[in-house]
């Protein structure tokens, strides 16, 4: 996996352009594909075509539809200033960035500090009322300190949320973790959060879900990119006003045949024509305070075989938005 950001299109040595479609086509039909180049002006460096394919994880229902893509031959880079240097996207998404969030560290890489960003999404429910702590207690950071409430300015916070969506886009453009995990360091308080336990693509909803889970009432924000599934909408007059955004769900075998365990990701907001505007089919990045339900077992009769039923465990994440910013076009 390199470092860089999935490419749409390229062109051959020649200078003919040629898009993801065209190539999956010639390599489909059994055709060499040419060797390909960047074609930003000017840039140039040496790219090659990944084709799509299927991975088949161990315990997954269906195997893991890997896209095709456009993305770097080992060794090559994209010019400073190129659309698809992912190292020039990360350095003016720090520039932008107030310092404070990002901070440049000594050895040239950089930190983004969560907690700020953690307090304001926990500060205050959508109704606008603080959340009650369980028990009366005081609330406490997933760090195991008691929070320090500092909650910055709605301009800050404002910034904060551009930079965190800024940076999401970019990871969900790039083909893995490998350029964010190796430049930028997430830190809760004292807690340095690893990327794999903060950005989760499809495949691993079921390690969201785990990691929100073992949160309980002290989460820390994290990140779910997959695609949007569907919309619901509450009729007019009913009690409960929530639209919601879902998400194509991960299905996931287990050691019985006929138990099935389902991985749901819903947006909960209010605004149901914003969450529309976010179309079935399209890729989405959902960042914030996830919750867990607690896990449903639902028997259903199996349309192939009526004699014979399947369980379905579900396990569902919801996430209530509190700012429009935490929900992110990956397309
Ligand atoms: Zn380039």
């Amino acid at each position: 996996m390199s470092k860089g950001i999935k490419m749409r299109s390229a062109k051959d040595r020649h200078g003919h352009p040629y898009t993801v479609e065209t190539l999956q086509r010639m390599h489909d039909d059994g055709q060499s594909t040419p060797d390909l180049v960047c074609d930003h002006a000017s840039c140039g460096c040496a790219v090659r075509f990944v084709p799509r394919y299927q991975q088949n994880r161990a315990n997954r229902i269906e195997p893991v539809d890997v896209p095709a893509y456009i993305g770097l031959v080992k060794d090559s880079e994209h010019i400073t200033g190129c659309r698809y240097d992912a190292q020039g996207r990360l350095t003016a998404i720090a520039r932008q960035s107030v310092p404070d969030f990002i901070k440049a560290l000594d050895d040239g890489k950089r930190e983004l500090r969560l907690l700020v960003l953690h307090n304001s999404l926990r500060n205050q429910s959508l109704s606008g009322n603080p959340p009650a702590a369980p028990g009366g207690k005081p609330a406490t950071s997933p760090a195991g300190n008691t929070t320090t409430q500092i909650i910055p300015s709605d301009k800050k916070l404002d910034s904060y949320l551009r930079t965190t969506a800024d940076l999401l886009a970019l990871r969900a453009a790039c083909e893995s973790d490998a350029l964010l995990a190796a430049e930028l360091t997430l830190r809760l308080g004292t807690k340095r959060i690893p990327w794999k336990d903060f950005f989760f693509e499809h495949e691993r909803f079921d390690e969201a879900w785990e990691l929100v889970r073992s949160g309980g009432v002290n989460p820390y924000p994290i990140a779910l990119a997959g695609r949007v599934k569907n919309h619901y909408q509450p009729a007019a007059g009913a009690k409960f006003k929530s639209s919601f955004l879902n998400g194509h769900s991960l299905y996931r075998k287990t050691d019985d045949p006929n138990r099935l365990e389902v991985f749901e990701i819903s947006v909960a907001h209010p605004d149901g024509q914003w969450l529309s505007g976010f179309p079935s089919g399209s890729e989405i990045v959902m960042f914030g305070l996830w919750k867990a339900a607690e896990v449903v077992e639902k028997p259903v009769q199996d349309k192939k075989n009526p004699a014979h039923t399947i369980t379905y465990v579900t396990y569902k994440l919801t996430l209530s938005p509190r700012f429009k910013r935490q929900l992110i076009a990956a397309d």
